[in-house]
């Protein structure tokens, strides 16, 4: 049988290891959600003058209108 003080401290030990768990479950779920979209750029269409996101790795990155290969606008 656990005494009055034991049983606390298991129950707060208990506690912070959920919560520790769900932080770290819902960091890294939301880290992978918004890498992606992270790592994405502006490209101006010079053809169609369409703006859109693309991932950064694919530059140059074809417009979704008229298919032009535009490189990313740099500021
Ligand atoms: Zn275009």
């Amino acid at each position: 049988m656990l005494d009055l003080t034991t049983g606390a401290v298991l129950w707060c030990a208990l506690t912070g290891l959920l919560f520790t768990g769900l932080w770290l479950w819902y960091d890294r779920r939301d880290h992978a959600r918004l890498a992606a979209l992270r790592h994405r750029a502006t490209f101006h269409c010079i053809r169609c003058g369409n703006l859109y996101a693309a991932p950064r790795a694919e530059e140059p990155a074809p417009c979704p209108k008229c298919g032009h290969e535009n490189t990313r606008l740099k500021f």
